[in-house]
């Protein structure tokens, strides 16, 4: 499951691409427009810079992701379908997810964004997630280990009085969209596996104003909070190394 420098080299550069496309997404989330206008962007965008869409065909047979782009939608946590009949308004808070895969190797990143003016609660809940992902960065070095990420992670959720989804955890990845370990956003300092040089994960907090309690909707992906509380979801894919952790997205 660990990267060579040569494969970080070009995770690290197809990473740069993604967040031009994920931030060039984000910049489009106004009132007006539609998640089904925000995915064909960004999968035209992927594909122009030589990319592929990886969440699109994910999944088993006949149960495939239908889109490059997860567009998740206020009370929704993650893999949000986008649809020509979901049109964002004024104070929407959006979760943008988004998995490319270039020269054979996969990044995983997401972000959630404002659709114009919001609430103080949903603001508070956008920046504290955030947040999250920034501490749990922190600690993705040599030596420590998964469950020091996943308690720094936890710690802004239940100091904030939050809600931590438990279902969904963060994950390896690099050579596909979805590897060991996972990464929790809940658990214990010193617990879980060792990082190691070269390891690359997608660190994900998802929190809500809620409870932790979840369901999955009969579209069969979208994933929505069961108290219909605001959820946001943060992501970046992150390289262990040598000088500290390396933010690839
Ligand atoms: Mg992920």
């Amino acid at each position: 499951m660990h990267k060579t420098q040569e494969e970080i080299e070009k995770i690290r550069e197809g990473g740069k691409i993604h967040t031009r496309i994920l931030q060039q997404t984000a910049k489009l989330a106004k009132p007006g427009i539609s998640t089904w206008e925000l995915n064909a962007f960004a999968e035209a965008e992927i594909l122009k810079a030589g990319g592929r869409p990886s969440f699109k065909g994910y999944g088993p047979k006949g149960h495939q992701f239908p889109a490059g782009l997860c567009t998740s939608l206020n009370s929704v946590v993650v893999h949000g379908v986008p649809s020509k009949n979901q049109v964002l308004k004024e104070g929407d808070i959006l979760g943008l997810d988004i998995g490319m895969e270039y020269k054979g190797l996969y990044t995983d990143t997401a972000i959630t964004v404002a659709v114009g003016n919001i609430t103080k609660e949903a603001q508070r809940l956008l920046e504290l997630t955030k947040k999250a992902l920034s501490i749990g960065i922190e600690q993705a070095r040599i030596g420590n280990k998964v469950g020091d990420i996943s308690a720094a992670v936890q710690k802004v959720a239940d100091d904030n009085h939050l809600g931590i989804i438990r279902d969904l955890v963060g994950h390896g990845v690099g050579h596909a969209v979805h590897e060991d370990p996972q990464v929790p956003n809940y658990g214990k300092k010193g617990a879980g596996p060792e990082l190691k040089e070269g390891l690359v994960i997608a660190i994900e907090p998802m929190f809500t104003l809620g409870t932790d309690d979840i369901f999955i909707e009969d579209d069969g992906w979208t994933v929505t909070t069961r108290d219909q509380s605001l959820a946001a979801h943060f992501e970046h894919t992150v390289a262990i190394t040598k000088n500290g952790p390396e933010i690839l997205t």
